[in-house]
């Protein structure tokens, strides 16, 4: 039997004439199952960490999966098992690790909108950073920890001014983002920082983007990111940490983002020629670790020909899979038994009432009702964005090791999505 894998996704191959995710065909999970379902690769997700792993041998880090890509219980656990910290942006977050076990110390804390209560929370838990976004988030959590008897450990993330050349929703460093402290507010912000009382600096950290293709903007944002560490340093306020973040991207469409552990050796090409190379490290991966370790597979459920266009419609749609309604993104379909005959050229739709509900454009496949497609590419930003619309039900979610599959998450059913809601009277 021919083994072909799929082109940028390390443990999904064809073998013979179907599609199996590490030892198991994608066809019987689907049956067994259920569609749409979300299928991962265990194996998929350790080669993608020891990539980075392998960019940090022999230096201090701390690699922080950043769960927004896909924070299933089943998902953190296998990172928490890896030895991962986690990169939060909520208070849901936060309990989403402690459910699984992750330690507490391994947390840092991202975003510009933290409220009272999830401060409040994770000063409680004694996390181990808080990203602050702000000068006024600054205050804030002094405020906070003072009043809970604590010291707040701090970073504050710096807004290098570059740019990702990436898609502009998910440029997160320029200077018209919303993210991060302005690089000439900087020195300032960690002057402030030093004098709370409830504050004690640990860090810095950057994010510039996210699905970053090319080195060049992380070679820039290193060097300015070190440009404010020896300014604040001078100031005599040490840094303990410094976290560069996460962003680098993955192969959707043929892109070839630099491999993890290239693009890490020659960032300490250039911490170890400014004099850097021996400090404590942290990163935020979350869609390099979890994207390619994922395909949905999804029904067609019809065939739909027009004058203008051919429709191919499946049980998977926008609210399973939103980047392409978001972000005109682009995910690889290809079907889970490929057949021979001819194919034709289709929209690939699901069965949302919005003309954005298209998951993939002019696509050539060759396909009938009852077929099974995998979209590519959906371990990361699918499940943990998707979303009810239409009163639809979440999609179950698969975890693949080895010869084995675990289901870690039942699909939705209807009385789930009423659960939480009352009738006036
Ligand atoms: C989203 C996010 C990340 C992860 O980005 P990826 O592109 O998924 O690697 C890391 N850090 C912060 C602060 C983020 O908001």
């Amino acid at each position: 039997m021919t083994t072909t894998p799929l082109p940028g996704h390390p443990h999904f191959a064809l073998r013979g004439d179907e599609l199996f995710a590490e030892e198991l065909r994608l066809g019987d999970l689907a049956r067994q199952h259920g569609t749409p379902l979300f299928v991962y690769s265990k194996a998929s997700m350790l080669a993608a960490l020891a990539a980075y792993q392998r960019g940090f041998a022999g230096r201090k880090a701390q690699i922080c999966y950043a769960m927004k890509a896909n924070s299933s219980l089943g998902i953190l656990q296998v990172f928490a098992q890896a030895g991962c910290g986690f990169d939060i942006v909520s208070g849901g977050e936060l309990e989403r690790v402690l459910a699984v076990g992750g330690a507490a110390k391994d947390i840092i804390f991202s975003g510009v909108g933290k409220t009272r209560a999830e401060i409040r929370r994770a000063l409680d838990v004694g996390i181990g950073c808080f990203n602050v976004e702000s000068e006024a988030e600054l205050e804030v959590l002094s405020d906070l920890a003072v009043a809970a008897g604590k010291t707040a450990p701090v970073s504050i993330r710096v807004n290098p001014d570059v740019d990702p050349k990436t898609h502009p929703y998910i440029s997160t460093g320029l200077r018209g983002n919303k993210f991060g402290v302005a690089h000439a507010r900087t020195l300032a912000a960690y002057q402030r920082a030093a004098a709370l009382p409830g504050l004690k600096v640990v860090g810095i950290d950057c994010h510039i983007g996210s699905q970053i293709t090319d080195e060049s903007p992380y070679l820039d944002a290193m060097d300015r990111v070190l440009d404010l560490v020896q300014a604040v340093e001078a100031a005599g306020i040490p840094l303990h940490h410094i976290d560069f973040g996460g962003g680098l991207g993955i192969a959707y469409n043929g892109d070839q983002p630099p491999a993890a552990d290239a693009l890490w050796r020659k960032l300490f090409a250039k911490l170890d020629a400014r004099g850097f190379g021996d400090r404590q490290f942290m990163i935020e991966p979350g869609r390099s670790l979890t994207g390619n370790a994922g395909v949905c597979v999804t029904e067609v459920l019809y065939l739909k020909p027009g004058e203008d266009k051919n429709f191919c419609i499946i049980d998977a749609a926008m609210n399973d899979l939103p980047r392409p309604a978001m972000y005109q993104a682009f995910h690889a379909i290809v079907p889970v038994k490929p057949a021979s005959g001819p194919a034709q050229t289709y929209d690939v739709v699901g069965p949302v009432c919005e003309s954005g509900d298209w998951i993939g454009r002019d696509r050539a496949l060759a396909v009938k009702p009852g077929d099974l497609l995998a979209v590519l590419s959906a371990g990361a930003y699918c499940m943990s964005m998707a979303s009810n619309y239409n009163a639809r039900g979440r999609a179950a979610e698969v975890l693949v090791d080895g010869g084995r599959a675990h289901l870690i998450r039942e699909r939705e059913t209807a009385a789930d999505l009423m659960r939480s809601e009352r009738l006036a009277s």
